[in-house]
């Protein structure tokens, strides 16, 4: 009886290869296929051995190459084959990575399945942006969400954002326009203040700033692209806070 390999759902972190866990690179470094997102940076990519076949399933909010039930086939196949899949995702597989869906098709088809957690954007974002996603003054509650058209305005996010709290929104790029009118719609204020965060942890990371109201008019004038993350809260505005208080006591 042939051996049956392994399914390793495994979070490749938002981008930086040095966020990469440990057990993450160890498992690249040795797998029989790597089947990887787009998010996946090529650094990340080029710890697998040459041995390894590398099988991209790239998508796009336009373009998707391959649908979800056939990735989950693909993953299944070459694990009940014998060979060791590591199926890597940007961030962390479990946070808006659709890889609960992957675990349980594995392990419906009898296969071993282990998950490796990752940094996940938001978590990568606010180190690299060095905005605190709780602040003993400013937060106490932070939550994730998805900010595609798909449903956006079935979806219930009052009481999420506000004052002493954090929202980050994945996926929120091309639909921030609508974002900006629910939140303000569900009472939040025009100028609450909120952190675009393009490219978290990469070379060309850029973080912009400004109030939510204008939140729109900061994507479509600084012409921001996916993948990006978008931060509401007063966290995002500390550092300004105390840069103006520091100014403050300057002029004293
Ligand atoms: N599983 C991933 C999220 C996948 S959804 C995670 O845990 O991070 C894809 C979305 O994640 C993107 O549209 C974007 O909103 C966010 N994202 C991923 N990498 C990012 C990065 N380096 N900078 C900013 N946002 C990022």
């Amino acid at each position: 009886m042939t051996k049956t390999g392994t399914l390793y759902l495994v979070g490749a972190g938002p981008g930086d290869p040095d966020l990469l866990t440990l057990r993450a690179a160890r498992l690249v470094s040795r797998a029989d296929v790597l089947v990887h997102d787009g998010l996946v940076s090529q650094e990340i990519l080029d710890l697998a051995p040459p041995s390894a076949r590398l099988v991209s399933v790239a998508k796009s909010r336009a373009r998707h190459t391959l649908p979800q039930d056939q990735i989950n086939a693909l993953l299944v196949r070459e694990a009940l084959a014998g060979r060791d899949v590591v199926r890597l995702k940007g961030g962390d597989p479990f946070v808006f990575g659709r890889g609960g869906e992957e675990a349980e098709d594995a392990r419906a088809a009898g296969l071993r399945v282990e998950v490796v957690p990752g940094i996940s954007a938001a978590n990568g974002a606010a180190a690299a942006a060095q905005i605190a996603l709780t602040h003993r003054d400013a937060a106490s509650i932070v939550s994730f969400v998805a900010g595609q058209c798909k449903g956006l305005s079935d979806q219930d996010w009052s009481g999420l954002a506000g004052v002493g709290r954090t929202l980050v929104i994945y996926m929120g790029v091309k639909t921030s326009a609508k974002i900006a009118e629910k939140l303000m719609a569900d009472g939040l204020a025009p100028d609450m203040p909120i952190a675009v965060i393009e490219n978290a942890t990469r070379p060309e990371m850029r973080v912009l700033r400004g109030p939510l109201a204008a939140l729109e008019d900061i994507v479509t004038r600084q012409n921001v692209k996916s993948p990006a993350l978008i931060v509401i809260g007063e966290v995002t505005a500390r550092e300004d806070l105390v840069l103006a208080r520091t100014a403050l006591e300057a002029a004293a």
